[in-house]
């Protein structure tokens, strides 16, 4: 979609650095992070949100779950403190599905 950033990032349009990226998915550091580690999970596909999943994006949403399996074991997560977040109604900001990875210490709510 033109007037998402989200989908403007993912289309290279606004530079942004990918901690991972993958035909499906791209991940980078939230710029406003909540945690010590904070990294955003954004399908490629434009998905408004939760409710806009339908059974055919069962692959896709293994897909980011694995994704953040790799991205704890990377970041030496897996002892210590981490979860993976999805805002929705007014707590969503941007209308793009992503998932939130939190690790470390939680400074703030999300
Ligand atoms: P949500 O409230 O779940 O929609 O979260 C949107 C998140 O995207 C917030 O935590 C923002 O800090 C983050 N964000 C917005 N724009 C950018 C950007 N250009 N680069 C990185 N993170 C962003
Ligand atoms: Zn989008």
């Amino acid at each position: 979609m033109d007037d998402c950033i989200f989908c403007r990032i993912i289309k290279k349009e606004i530079p942004k650095e990918f901690i991972y990226e993958s035909d499906n998915l791209v991940v980078f550091p939230d710029i406003n992070p909540s945690a010590d580690i904070h990294f955003l999970i954004i399908p490629k596909k434009h998905i408004k949100g939760i409710g806009d999943l339908t059974d055919s994006d069962g692959l896709l949403l293994s897909e980011v779950y694995k994704t953040v399996d790799k991205l704890v074991t990377d970041n030496n997560l897996n002892d210590k403190l981490y979860r993976v977040m999805v805002n929705g109604g007014k707590a969503q900001h941007v209308p793009h599905l992503h998932f939130h990875l939190l690790g470390g210490n939680w400074k703030k709510f999300v």
